[in-house]
């Protein structure tokens, strides 16, 4: 079931939570609003699952206009941060519980618990209570209770956030997982861009109430087309100047010449590199900078360079670098962008 969401508007009293926004979620894929808080993620979610009515503008699942149609009537599941499963229920009980609010019959009832516990990996749980599960187990049972009921389309608010870094990994790659199993539509809200990065299929990058960019996880972070989104999803250096045969003219009176093109004549752009695209040279450098600091990573090196004019860049190395010491470097990829949304 395709979701296609157009011009969805929302005021909460003077606060613009949602100023404009259009979404569109192939049937069968995963999307992710993505963006810090505050930005609408949330009450977007909430707008699609019916909890909150939009201003303006059409939500549709599939050919069917729902904008006006109760969350019961939506055939939707919905996974939430803090689990909100039944304390005193059993593991099945919770499951079930909207299944006997639809009065299936027992058997297709103890036949889909059984299924969707399986899905997640409960098998043997079923008596337990929500308090002697640990996080993880308990958000598998609210997962297990949204897919139990065969909705159109899966809404997920941060179901992570409550778990620890490694179960958070392990976690995402779960939903992952069951979501391309059932071929469901699911829409998921994050602010964490390595999740969004590696479980959808469609990112949606928010700011400030608009959808900023959508695309795939790869256009995302290799295609940027706003300063904002460059700097939220993964690090990277920004380079702000003007057009200038053919090069960069950092406002210092320095230039760059990059090898590819920038843009029209006189146009004031961001050239966005990420660290990994920049390398160090011993000879032919496009620039050369002065290093401000260093730290180690493990794998690799992260630096800060200033540029004679003053900007900074951050790039990767291997072998350690003197702070003040001097070096050249050349991008090896890198995009010019030319809307200037700030940054994250
Ligand atoms: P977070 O990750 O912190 O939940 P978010 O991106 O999901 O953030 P929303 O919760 O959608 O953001 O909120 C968007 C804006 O709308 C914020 O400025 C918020 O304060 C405001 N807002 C959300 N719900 C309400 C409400 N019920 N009443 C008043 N203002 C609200």
């Amino acid at each position: 079931m395709d979701i296609r969401i157009e011009g969805v508007s929302k005021s909460f009293g003077p606060t613009v939570a949602l100023e404009s926004v259009d979404l569109r979620v192939p049937s069968g894929q995963l999307a992710t609003l993505l963006g810090s808080s505050g930005c609408g993620k949330t009450t977007l979610l909430r707008i699609i699952a019916g909890f909150e009515q939009a201003d303006g503008g059409s939500i549709r699942f599939g050919e069917r206009d729902i904008a006006r149609v109760p969350v019961w009537k939506r055939n939707i599941g919905f996974v939430f941060q803090s689990y909100a499963l039944w304390p005193h229920m059993t593991v099945e009980e919770n499951v079930a519980y909207g299944l006997r609010l639809r009065k299936q019959p027992k058997d297709e009832i103890r036949d889909k618990v059984a299924k969707g516990l399986a899905m997640v990996g409960l098998t043997g749980r079923e008596q337990r209570r929500p308090g002697q599960l640990s996080g993880g187990q308990q958000q598998r049972v609210a997962l297990a209770r949204a897919l139990a009921l065969e909705p159109d389309v899966l809404l997920m608010d941060e179901p992570l956030s409550n778990l620890d870094a490694k179960l958070r990994v392990e976690m995402r790659r779960e939903i992952r997982r069951i979501q391309q199993e059932t071929g469901i539509t699911a829409i998921y809200v994050t602010h964490d861009q390595d999740e969004a990065l590696e479980i959808s299929d469609v990112v949606a990058v928010m700011n400030g109430g608009n959808v900023e960019q959508i695309g795939t996880p790869e256009q995302i972070y290799d295609e940027p087309r706003t300063t904002f989104v460059a700097s939220f999803v993964g690090s990277v250096s920004l380079l702000q100047g003007r057009v200038s045969a053919g090069a960069l003219q950092l406002g210092s009176g320095d230039k760059i010449a990059f090898d590819g093109p920038l843009g029209a004549e006189g146009q004031d752009v961001h050239v966005a590199i990420r660290p990994e695209d920049l390398l160090l040279v011993e000879s032919d450098a496009q620039f050369t900078g002065k290093v401000l600091h260093s730290s180690f990573q493990g794998s690799s090196r992260e630096s800060v360079a200033e540029l004679p004019g003053g900007q900074h860049v951050t790039f990767e190395h291997r072998r350690p670098l003197a702070t003040g010491s001097t070096v050249g470097l050349t991008a090896e990829r890198f995009t010019v962008i030319v809307k200037d949304t700030g940054v994250a």
